[in-house]
Formats: structure tokens, sequence, C-alpha cells
């Protein structure tokens, strides 16, 4: 059972920081002219849980805040048990003579992603796929009410990371690569904090990490970000700023350096650009053990706590020594380094959102939200999130949608896997692979969506595999990791594990439909030829009847890249508008007859391209109904290279293209009936080159003509 309720004693009564009808502002006013320069300190302190040694040392030191970094749980792992351990921290805490409540902050970056039970939702990758606004915005909403329901009052989310190298670990925690799609995803902020801190379930989100996480040479996490200020208010600046205008409580700082500086330590972009010129009120926090890195030695020294909270850092996530921090943050303050001001101003702002939440009058956990984690509204929330994530890259001859009367055959590492399909920061910090909390694989989803009339045969290694199948389906990819341990300065390729299943699939003749589980695009172009269909499937989290009703048809994709898509690992970084061509673009995604956003056509032609005087040949992959994709593959068959050759697009007027690569053409609105474009690269012999584009309506197989 839990323990009994708690009545808060207040310990003088009647003061005016108590008076909940007074304005924020003069509470704070109140509270701040009665602490003492070690209350002050012990408010701009975080202390990670475990750390806390023992726990009366909350009250002691005065400590404003405590967190969960990575995974890190109570014992049972259960939403009680957590509920439990906040209201004990609390207790602790409203026990010094002020009473002031601590604020308590995890990391739910995809739900409440610490707690066993609770409802998974895809990364933020998946969600930058759906374009929904409103979706993530009720996705912010239900998180909220499972962290709530822990007691929790503050989420280090949303990651508005612009992810510019697949390269790096933490791409999936990025909406996208360009700065559009992050900023509209903060509605998740809404959707965390409610219209207004304080109301029903409010969480205090955190937009991190400022600023230019993303941007990171060769995609090397806590790297170094070389950019103009033009180029990086350009493409890594808007998100924060809307984050700011939607009123976001916390800001974390990024571990990556600008220019050569740690972040950590950047007076001008922390408080002249983020506090002044954005205008945030709400506070700044480090990143773990952030501060450390500033003068390139280990651990903290009163150089870096100097740099940090002059710079403009509010609450430090020390996150173990507590007392080192405040032994050398009091006599930095003494000894006149960091002038007292600056740490009223830091408590202002902590007080501040602390008074707004509510904590002050509800410090305890609302249990009636407890039953929240892991509900089945949730889960039916996140289900419909998995549809509108998935991406469908290519569909040849139109495979899918599967019947549901189908023989399937299913396979693949990621088929019957929760963890991998969670990816990392699920349960703990880096994730894991096999049945780490409740949910339903895509494997459960085929059988549910097939049941009573078709059937499934699973192998995972696609062993046992015969002609007689309708089709394979093949759910591979990464298995979970969190930060550095993700980077991949190596390459993006397909481990040997899938690669083997492909090929067993491949050997039946049997249609191959591959389900990409991962993080980020990978280097797949070597193989699409044999692939009859792809979906990328990112991280899609607990609720996998949602693939499977894309799989299926029960849900005509809508998912739309949120980053271009490299040929190679070569080509990293590549990024929208950069001239590289890549295999598909940002923004692409394919639909079904009839279904998704495309319009319905008016004719369909397929005419096989004809051959005149060159050794070229082509593959045609994709065209259909509902939205075209046509794709030529140029392969020199001949001894001598191969150039000056020329391509004609010809489809019906009125029809727009939506996409294109290898820029084989050029556009002028969409009453187009023919466009030219000549290639002027050479094509060794033995390689190839892929053309293509998509659009509404039908489009003709261009003809290749080579000289
Ligand atoms: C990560 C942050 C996270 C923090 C606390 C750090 O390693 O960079 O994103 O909020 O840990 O877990």
């Amino acid at each position: 059972g839990h323990p009994a309720p708690v009545t808060v004693t207040l310990p003088t009564g009647g003061l005016p920081y108590q008076d909940p009808s007074l304005p924020v502002a003069d509470r704070v006013n109140d509270l701040m002219s009665r602490m003492t320069l070690d209350d002050e300190i012990g408010q701009m302190t975080q202390a990670e849980r475990s750390a806390l040694n023992p726990q009366s040392d909350l009250a002691t030191y005065r400590l404003g805040s405590v967190l969960s970094g990575g995974g890190s749980a109570p014992s049972p792992n259960t939403a009680q048990s957590w509920a439990d351990m906040y209201d004990s921290f609390q207790r602790t805490a409203l026990s010094t003579p002020l009473g002031i409540p601590m604020i308590y902050g995890v990391d739910a970056v995809h739900g409440h992603n610490n707690v066993y039970g609770a409802t998974i939702f895809p990364h933020n990758i998946g969600l930058g796929a759906t374009r929904d606004a409103d979706l993530v915005q009720r996705i912010g909403r239900a998180t909220a009410e499972e962290v709530s329901g822990t007691g929790i009052d503050w989420d280090f989310a949303p990651c508005l990371c612009v992810a510019r190298d697949d390269r790096w670990g933490r791409t999936y925690e990025s909406f996208g690569e360009v700065p559009s799609i992050p900023s509209a995803m903060t509605s998740i902020i809404t959707g965390l904090q409610g219209t207004t801190l304080g109301g029903p379930a409010s969480v205090l989100a955190t937009a991190k990490h400022y600023v230019g996480d993303g941007g990171t040479t060769g995609g090397v996490n806590e790297g170094n970000t070389q950019l103009s200020e033009a180029d990086l208010r350009a493409i890594h600046l808007p998100p924060f700023k809307a984050a700011v205008d939607r009123g976001v409580g916390a800001v974390m700082i990024s571990y990556s350096s600008w220019n050569g500086v740690k972040m950590h330590g950047n007076h001008y972009l922390i408080t002249d650009v983020l506090k002044g010129e954005l205008g945030f009120s709400g506070f700044v926090v480090s990143d773990w053990a952030g501060i450390d890195q500033i003068d390139g030695q280990s651990g903290f020294s009163a150089a870096d706590v100097d740099a940090a909270v002059n710079a403009g850092i509010d609450m430090v996530m020390v996150p173990t020594d507590y007392k080192g921090f405040i032994n050398i943050l009091r006599a930095e303050v003494n000894n006149g380094h960091i002038a007292r001001s600056r740490i009223d101003d830091a408590n202002r702002r902590i007080l501040t959102k602390k008074f707004q939440l509510g904590l002050f009058e509800h410090p305890y956990t609302d249990r009636s939200y407890t039953a929240t984690v892991g509900s089945a509204d949730h889960r039916a929330l996140a289900r419909q999130a998995v549809r509108e994530s998935q991406v469908l890259l290519k569909n040849a001859g139109g495979v899918l949608p599967l019947a549901k009367s189908a023989k399937v055959f299913v396979a693949g590492k990621s088929a019957n896997d929760i963890g991998n399909q969670s990816g990392g920061w699920t349960i703990t910090w880096q994730g894991g692979s096999g049945n780490t909390t409740p949910g339903t694989t895509v494997l459960q989803g085929i059988r549910n969506a097939v049941a009573g009339s078709g059937s499934v045969t699973y192998d995972r290694n696609g062993s046992g595999i015969d002609g007689s199948y309708t089709a394979a389906v093949a759910v591979i990819g990464e298995t979970p990791y969190a930060e550095g341990q993700g980077d991949r300065p190596g390459g993006l390729g397909l481990d040997q594990e899938d690669l083997a299943t492909l090929t067993r699939l491949r050997a039946s003749g049997v249609p191959v439909v591959v389900v990409l589980v991962s993080g980020r695009p990978l280097d797949i172009a070597a193989q699409l030829p044999n692939w009859n269909a792809l979906i990328a499937a990112w991280l899609p989290g607990t609720e996998g009847n949602g693939v499977a009703d894309v799989l299926f048809g029960d849900y005509a994709p809508t998912g739309k890249l949120p980053m271009t898509w490299p040929r190679s690992t070569s080509q990293e970084p590549i990024n929208d508008g950069d001239g590289q061509t890549p295999l598909f673009p940002l923004g692409y995604g394919l639909t079904y007859p009839g279904g998704g956003t495309t319009t319905p056509p008016t004719t369909t032609t397929t005419t096989p391209p004809p051959s005149s005087g060159c050794t070229a040949d082509y593959t045609i992959t994709g065209t259909w109904q509902g939205g075209f994709q046509a794709e030529v593959k140029v392969t020199n068959r001949g001894s001598t290279p191969m150039g000056a050759w020329a391509v004609s697009w010809t489809w019906p007027s009125g029809q727009a293209v939506t996409n294109v690569w290898n820029g084989m053409y050029s556009q002028s609105g969409t009453a187009v009936t023919v466009r030219n474009a000549s290639w002027n690269g050479t094509v060794a012999p033995g390689a190839s080159v892929t053309f293509g584009l998509t659009g509404t309506g039908s489009a003709e197989i261009p003809i290749v003509t080579c000289s």
C-alpha cells in the first residue's frame, strides 16, 4: 500500500509567499527576502536520486531539484513506486524552515519511458515524419498525464536538435533536419505544460540542447559545431525561438561547442540571445556534468562554475558531488567572481516556475493520474502516431497493402522485439533488445491483422521460407543505443544478420517487404533493388499494431521523410538543398491507390522505355495510381564510359511533381507536358545512375537516349 496522506504543516503560517492569492512575483520576492545565500545556492543545485546519500541531504543542503538520469528508477520499477519515491523526496525537501518544494526531472522523451509499463510513443524522428503538430501536442498531453501520475513535475523534453549528419547517435531525437519541422513540433510543449503552467497534469517542459547540438562536424556527439553566426541562427536557433514563444519553462544547454567554445560557458548565446533577444523568462539548466567540460579538465573546477553561472546557467545538473559544487559556488560568490545579483536572478527564475506549477500548494503526487500509465487510451493514441509516422519509400508493383487473407512469412531480428522497436531511452538509458516492457511487437500486430483469414509463419532468420507465401515481411535495422554510443562514423550499413536474413528471403522468390526499424536513414541503396517494398518505421515504440495497420492498408501511409536519405554514408552530411543527389529527398513518401494525401489519377501509363543506340538498360520501379513514383536506373553495360545523354519525362498536363532526384528536370508550375533534361556526367562501365520523381496523378515512363 502507499503511505498515508501527508498534511503539509506550514512552518510559520500565513506568510505572503504561502498565499496563493498573491501574484507570483510578489510571492517570489517575499520568499527570497527570507532566503540565505546557502538557501539560494541550494536551489541552483540538482542531484541525481541515487547520489543523494543520505536522503536528508536534500534538506540539509536545501537542494532545489532531483533527477533521474538515464533510466535511474526505483525498485520495483512501477508507477506506484515512482510516486512513492517522489513523495518521499518531497517530504524531505519540505522539512526545511522555509519548506520550498523540490522539482523532480526525468527524460520522458517518447512517453514516460523510464517507467515499466508506460506507453512508449515513436521517437521524435517518427513524429517529425507525421508532420502532424496536433497529434504531437496530444502526445505531449498523454505523456504529461503519465508523468504526473508518478509525481514528476519536470520533463527534459523536447529535444529540438536539428540533426544534420545521420552518423550522429542522437539523430532519432530530432524531429527533422530543417528547422521548420522541429519548430512546428514544439506543439508538444503545449501538450506537456498544458495551456497554463499549474493546470491539470502540468509538467514543465525543457527545450534542449541549446544550441547547435545537431550540427557537429562528422555528427560527433558532444562535438564542435563549426558554423557562421548567420547559419547557426538560420538552422539551429528557430526551434528554440518557437519554444520560447510557446512559453517553455526550461532550456537545457548543449554539451557541444560552437566554433570551438563550449556552449556551457557561452554568455553571448545564453544570456544575450536566449534570455535577452528571444525573451526567455524560464530557467536554464546545464546538462549532466556539462559544466565539467568547460575548462577541458575532468570534474568541475572553480573556473567551470564561474563560467557556467556567469554565462547564464541557473541550475546545475551536478549530478553527484553536490556538496563539492555547493562549496565552490559559495566561495565564488564570496570572493566576488560571481555577483550576488546573478544568484538572485537564477533563484527568481527557478522559484517563479515552482510557484507557477503550483508546487507550493500541491507538492505531492496526484494519484488520480497514476492509472493513466500505459492506459488503453494512451496506447490507442500511440498506435495512431505509429500509423502516421510510417514512410512508404518503395512499393514496386503495388505489393502493398497486403491482403488480410495473405499467407505471410515474417522474419528479421526486430520482428518480435519490443526493445528494438522502442530504441534507446526505454526503461534504461541505452535501451535494450528483448521483452523490456509491455507492448505489441510488429509480429503480434501482423498476427492480429490477419487473424481469422490469413496465416503467419515466423522465423527470425528467415529459415524455412519457400515459394508458397504471398509475401515475406523482413523487420530489420538498428538495435537500441543512446547518445555517443550510437555514433557511427564508420558508416550506416545493415548488419550481417540482417543481410543474411534478406538473402534467405530473396532466394525464395517471394516478394520481400522490408520494414526498417532504425533511428535514422541507413545505407541501403545497394539492397533496395532486391526489395519489393520498403517502409521506414523509425523507432515506433510499444504499439506494433500501427505498423501492421499500414502493411494491411487499414491506414494508407501519409508519412513524409523528415530527413534526406543518402545513397551512401559517403554523402554525409547530406541535407535538403545542398546540391547532392539523395536516394530519397526530404519530404518523400508514397501512399496507396486513392489513399493518403495525393490526388487520384486520371490515367496510368506504363510504357517500356525504348533504348536507342546506347548500351544502357532500365529498371522501372513503382508507377501507380494515386500518386506516382517513376524511377529509371541506367546501367552502363558497355566497356567504355557513357556520357552526354538525355532523359525526357512525359506526363499529362495539370499534374504536379512534388519531388525529383538527380536533378533531371526543371519545373515551372504544374501545367507541364514534357520536361527534358540532359545529364553530362559520365557513367563508368558497370556503374549506374538512377533518376526519378514523384508527384500526383500518373507518370509516363521516361525515354532515355544515349549519344
Ligand atoms: C543528456 C540529456 C539528458 C540528461 C539527463 C544527458 O546525458 O544529454 O539529454 O536530459 O543526460 O538524463
